[in-house]
């Protein structure tokens, strides 16, 4: 469909589309990578406290008491900081603010959809670097494109939807090669058993790190993500902001965040827990006949020998659970299977086993 009342290009655009949210209860929910263990008790106290003190008037347009917890928690200037409306927000800003520049953008060829999506929105053309034999970033390949005939890069670590994670020797390699463009990493799932890039802040100017509390901090509802980088970084995405969204966060959003750093044993306990039931979905899974690859992430991306990735996807889909699967090729065999409580990760196993049978 296109319409006369479109601005050029509307039409080209294939937006993303998330992974199913379900109208319907008593699904099992193992599809878009939700933390199935809620957010901290102190959290939705935060929460009903600050729509309890009134929502009558805007709130801060800085965020400057979350910029200030965010700076301390990770060991940063607040000049450093920047905070948005999920991290698919600041990816976006982050894409119109260092991207726009008549040359590509170098992404892997399998990683987050957004990035092609943003690069369509933003007319930026995304080069992709195919993932190895292994499904892994190989940094190799990047460092033999000649990093003047790039806008930038941006790394997925670790990568989704494989879960595979890149130490940060190899991030360094990059940020050091292209250090005339900047290195966008997305940490979405980095508190899941990978290393973050922010230790390398102070040495790279060119790194921006992406994270969100969408995953680890399970506030993937109020849509708060936040990116760590240079100041020169942070000033060229409030520039973005400030002309499109100048109150990206809500008041309530900005009283859970917080919240959601101040309580570090409630993250501690929540990511190990989440961590121990992926070694025992791997387990299972791997008994089963599925190939699963290493993950450092909240989801485990699985293949069965003798099954088509679409035929397991609707089989467990006729049981009562949701994972998701990708029409793309070299991965269209695989699921994506977020990690969910015993009971849930019990109930896919139960699945499976009927359909394996
Ligand atoms: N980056 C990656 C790699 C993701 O998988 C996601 C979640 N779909 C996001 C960013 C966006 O997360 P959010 O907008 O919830 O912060």
């Amino acid at each position: 469909m296109d319409s006369v009342f479109w601005s050029d290009g509307i039409a080209q655009l294939h937006p993303y589309v998330p992974g199913e949210q379900p109208k319907i209860a008593n699904l099992v929910k193992l599809n878009t990578n939700e933390n199935p263990f809620g957010p901290s008790p102190k959290v939705m106290a935060a929460i009903a406290q600050a729509a309890q003190s009134g929502l009558q008037l805007y709130p801060d347009p800085q965020s400057s008491q979350l910029l200030d917890a965010l700076a301390q928690y990770h060991e940063v200037h607040e000049s450093q900081v920047f905070v948005g409306n999920g991290s698919d927000e600041v990816l976006a800003h982050a894409f119109r603010a260092f991207f726009v520049k008549q040359k590509p953008l170098l992404i892997p060829d399998i990683s987050y959809s957004f990035y092609t999506v943003y690069g369509a929105l933003f007319g930026i053309e995304c080069q992709k670097v195919a993932l190895d034999d292994g499904l892994r970033v190989n940094i190799d390949d990047y460092l033999a494109i000649d990093p003047s005939s790039v806008a930038g890069v941006v790394i997925a670590n670790p990568n989704a939807p494989t879960g595979v994670a890149l130490p940060l020797f190899e991030l360094e390699r990059v940020l050091q090669h292209f250090s005339q463009t900047v290195v966008l990493i997305d940490e979405a799932y980095v508190d899941f058993g990978a290393d973050s890039a922010r230790a390398l802040l102070n040495q790279y100017p060119n790194l921006l790190v992406v994270q969100t509390l969408s995953k680890s901090r399970s506030l993937a509802g109020l849509r708060i993500g936040f990116a760590l980088g240079s100041a020169t970084l942070i000033d060229g995405l409030v520039r973005v902001k400030d002309s499109f969204n100048s109150y990206p966060l809500d008041k309530v959003a900005q009283a859970a965040a917080i919240a959601a750093f101040e309580d570090e044993a409630y993250f501690q306990e929540c990511r190990a827990a989440v961590m121990a039931q992926r070694d025992v979905v791997t387990a299972a899974l791997q008994a089963r006949g599925f190939e699963v690859l290493p993950s450092a992430t909240n989801f485990v991306f699985a293949c069965h020998p003798q099954h088509q990735g679409k035929e397991l996807l609707a089989a467990l889909r006729e049981r009562a659970v949701l994972v998701r699967q990708f029409e793309k090729p070299r991965i269209a065999d695989f699921l994506r299977i977020t990690i969910g409580t015993a009971e849930q990760n019990q109930a896919l196993l139960t699945a499976l086993d009927g359909i394996l049978a």
